[in-house]
């Protein structure tokens, strides 16, 4: 683990603090959830859910998300076996990348990739195989399908997907999961896909969500991936869960109950309660960002940056070289000082940084008087 400094979240988020800066870098909301979900937590806390819960989750939790797959994607799990909640969606990945590669597997991923992923893959001792989301005129990010291809050996254990995806944006296309499905298929690997996304879609977007676990074929070879953390405005409680086959879901409880065992007692009642929640909920959270988008959006553009298009997640990406000679490390480092916000640069998600070495990426899923503060002292660039 060496390679692996502290992450560019933590360092970004400690020196936004240090700065006074508007922190539009590490992804979390600055408003609390729906009030049905926190008064659910609070009543767990007071009414003797403090205690361990059972390893795969409560069993009402597992079962809100089974109806909740079944009710957004028509996809049906069977919440005793084939579901497993965990400690967000970062466990998830991790135990699952744990339980299913054995040293020198390989696992082919897009880049950038969220942080956490190389980590993981690093812990298993497998070894990553990235395939290059460069983005084109119109700033729209895509892979060329030769380089996917090749990316497949007889080494390959399994594909990492993320769509809505983190930090781009970009919604995979149906002809693109498709593809992917089919290398899949072809090579008899599994497919690990993390939708922690997945009602952030805009309504502006040409591609919806489409979970690959949906496709022919793909329902038995797919772990899929979500959590509350995005959904729900409360990143800080760490419920996640993962979905798929018995035998696969198995395995991954194997790992999972070494690493944390269990997690967050009294929010697991209250994440069963926000899934429920009804359609209104999930179309007024998307709206609302929406509009955040836009917002941050025209801000950045009248700083006299070049603005890329973001489909989806709680991320928009800019290109800095009309307002800087440094690269975007170099960029987001002096950025606090220099006008008092800060951001991330996209480039430290990349093994190959040479196409995001310009592109910055900004969190919008602030209110809306922090996004109008944060563009204010944009205008300073
Ligand atoms: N995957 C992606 C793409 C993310 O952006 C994040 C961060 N929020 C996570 C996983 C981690 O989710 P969680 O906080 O539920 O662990
Ligand atoms: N997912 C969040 C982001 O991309 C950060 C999560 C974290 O700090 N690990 O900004």
């Amino acid at each position: 683990m060496r390679p692996f400094g502290t992450t560019i979240f933590a360092e970004m988020s400690a020196l936004a603090v240090r700065t006074g800066a508007v922190n539009l870098g590490q992804g979390f909301p600055d408003t609390d959830g729906p009030p049905e979900m926190l008064a659910a937590a609070e009543q767990a806390l007071r009414g003797g859910r403090n205690q361990y819960p059972p390893g795969p989750g409560i069993p009402e939790l597992r079962a809100a998300v089974g109806r909740h797959q079944q009710r957004f994607w028509g996809l049906g799990y069977d919440p005793d076996g084939e579901i497993l909640i965990t400690a967000g969606a970062t466990e998830a990945i991790a135990a699952t990348i744990l339980a299913l590669c054995e040293p020198g597997d390989e696992v082919v991923c897009f880049e950038p990739f969220y942080d956490s992923y190389a980590a993981s893959i690093a812990l298993a001792g497998a070894v990553r195989r990235p395939v290059t989301l460069t983005p084109s005129e119109t700033g729209n990010f895509g892979f060329d399908p030769e380089r996917l291809r090749a990316a497949f050996s007889d080494r390959t254990r399994l594909v990492l997907l993320n769509s809505p995806h983190n930090p781009t944006g970009k919604v995979f296309a149906r002809a693109e999961l498709e593809l992917i499905a089919a290398l899949c298929r072809e090579h008899d690997v599994y497919a690990v896909t993390d939708e922690v996304y997945e009602h952030l879609v805009f309504t502006d977007s040409a591609e919806q969500h489409i979970p690959l676990a949906t496709l022919d074929g793909m329902r038995e070879r797919t772990l899929r991936i979500s959590s509350a953390g995005k959904t729900f405005s409360c990143t800080g409680w760490k419920i996640g869960w993962v979905s798929g086959p018995r035998a696969l879901i198995s395995a991954v409880t194997r790992v999972k109950q070494f690493l944390t065992y269990v997690n967050g007692g009294p929010f697991q009642p209250a994440i069963a309660v926000a899934l429920d929640l009804p359609d209104e909920y999930y179309q007024g959270f998307r709206a609302g960002l929406q509009d955040r988008r836009d917002q941050l959006a025209a801000g950045l553009r009248q700083a006299g940056l070049r603005v890329l298009p973001s489909d989806g997640t709680y991320f928009i990406t800019a290109d800095i070289s009309d307002k800087s000679k440094k690269d975007g490390i170099g960029f987001c480092l002096e950025l606090p000082e220099r006008v008092g916000v800060a951001a991330i640069p996209t480039q430290v998600f990349y093994d190959n940084q040479e196409p995001a070495r310009t592109l910055v990426r900004f969190a919008f899923c602030k209110r809306e008087s922090v996004i109008e503060e944060a563009v204010t002292r944009l205008a300073g660039l």
